[in-house]
């Protein structure tokens, strides 16, 4: 799965990791990856159908955001720093 991750710089709060990946169904289409830190929360979130119809109020995440974990960590620290 092509997937461009960047980093942002020590936010403490905020996103924290963000990029794009390429829907494997809809030529063309995007997928925006984030790593969000509130004070509540943090969690990765995905701006795909699966993701935001099915996955998000079970707490569960989608294809891409389990990619994303297995490639850069849980947490995202093995993402490169913008
Ligand atoms: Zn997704």
């Amino acid at each position: 799965m092509k997937m461009n991750l960047f980093r942002h710089k020590n936010p403490r709060f905020g996103v924290r990791v963000s990029g794009l990946v390429k829907s494997r169904t809809i030529p063309g289409l995007l997928h925006r990856i984030v790593y969000l830190r509130t004070k509540g929360t943090r969690r990765w979130l995905c701006s795909c159908h699966d993701f935001l119809f099915r996955q998000f109020s079970k707490r569960r995440n989608c294809d891409h955001i389990r990619e994303a974990r297995q490639r850069f960590g849980r947490f995202g620290t093995k993402v490169p720093l913008t």
